[in-house]
């Protein structure tokens, strides 16, 4: 039994549509899918039916705009940073692509068996969805904590599955795999500067968190069952929070599988996984920030204002302090005449 495997990666997800197109081409099929966070949503497609999923995955990545998946509304963002919503990001842009175009109602309803992985926001734990609703789970599954919001199944709170278990390959070894294509989005290894973006931060710091455990998980079941974990993209110089590159990640991914197939698509373990050093020559230069020199002219300005506005708050004051002992003058008056 063939089981395909999809991490998640947010926009390097668009990665599995060319390793796909690749692995379709080489007469590879699944038996069962099992995916993770955007991981998730390209297992569904190709559990619903197989034939198509690589044509319909590669239209609906390339019509994905970041403002379709990360709307930034002022709101949330202000309800969240007065702790009155646990997430940054609404998700109804996400909801609406997948409800609409998602050829699968139930999970269970695919050409291929189908298993979704969630977190439980309660204990941390995986949570393994193969049969029931396929949006809720599809949601959870890609609910990015502190991005977006989490779901109640079940009486579960739900996020994203990438946050226990990224690669699942547990889930298709124990479903009955003896042989696991594994298809990691990979990571952003050679970005010229950090994302500029809280929201590319937070990616690409997950990123390394969930393929840190992909390489784990690879080290722990690569002399268990046939593992063959297509190779990821290297160098890559696009964040996750990045929808722009999708047409040269898909091309990318096709040509980069193509050739791992034709070498013999054997897997070569974890050390091609692995975290290597910087393609730059130079990582992340830190910019030169020129502390700007205030001239004679302007810091003479700047004293005869703060002297100004000194002298301003005292005046008000002693007038104040005249007012009120005026009033207290006028009032001890009235109270001795009215005595008398
Ligand atoms: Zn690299």
């Amino acid at each position: 039994m063939i089981a395909f495997v999809f991490p998640g990666g947010a926009s390097l997800g668009a990665v599995q549509v060319g390793m796909l197109k690749a692995l379709q081409e080489a007469g590879v099929r699944p038996n069962f899918c099992v995916g993770s966070s955007v991981g998730a949503l390209n297992a569904a497609w190709v559990a619903a039916d197989p034939t198509r999923a690589v044509a319909d995955l590669e239209e609906i990545w390339l019509g994905i705009r970041r403002a379709d998946m990360f709307p930034v509304s002022p709101m949330q963002m202000g309800l969240a940073v007065l702790g009155r919503r646990q997430y940054l990001v609404p998700s109804e842009g996400l909801r609406q692509l997948v409800s609409r175009a998602l050829p699968l109602r139930r999970l269970d309803a695919g050409g291929v068996p189908l298993a979704v992985v969630t977190t439980d926001v309660n204990t941390g734990q995986p949570v393994v969805h193969t049969s029931g609703a396929a949006i809720p789970a599809l949601m959870a599954s890609c609910a990015i904590p502190g991005i977006f919001p989490p779901v109640k199944i079940g009486g579960r709170y739900l996020m994203d599955g990438a946050i226990s278990d990224n690669a699942a390959i547990d889930v298709a070894v124990r479903a009955g795999a003896d042989r696991v294509y594994v298809l990691p989005s990979g990571y952003a290894c050679a970005l010229e500067r950090p994302p500029a973006t809280a929201l590319g931060m937070t990616l690409h710091a997950l990123s390394f968190v969930v393929h840190q455990r992909l390489i784990a998980d690879v080290g722990h079941f690569a002399d268990r069952v046939d593992l063959r974990v297509a190779p990821p993209l290297c160098p890559l110089a696009v964040s996750p929070a990045d929808f722009r590159h999708t047409p040269e990640l898909i091309a990318r991914a096709y040509q980069q599988t193509c050739a791992w197939l034709r070498s013999g698509g054997r897997s070569r373990g974890a050390e091609h996984l692995g975290f290597h050093g910087a393609h730059l020559a130079r990582p992340f230069p830190l910019p030169v920030v020129a502390q700007p020199q205030p001239s004679v002219a302007r810091m003479r300005v700047q004293r005869a204002l703060w002297h100004a506005s000194v002298e301003t708050i005292w005046a008000i004051g002693r007038a104040a302090n005249r007012a009120r002992s005026k009033s207290a003058t006028r009032t001890h008056r009235s109270h001795t005449r009215s005595m008398d």
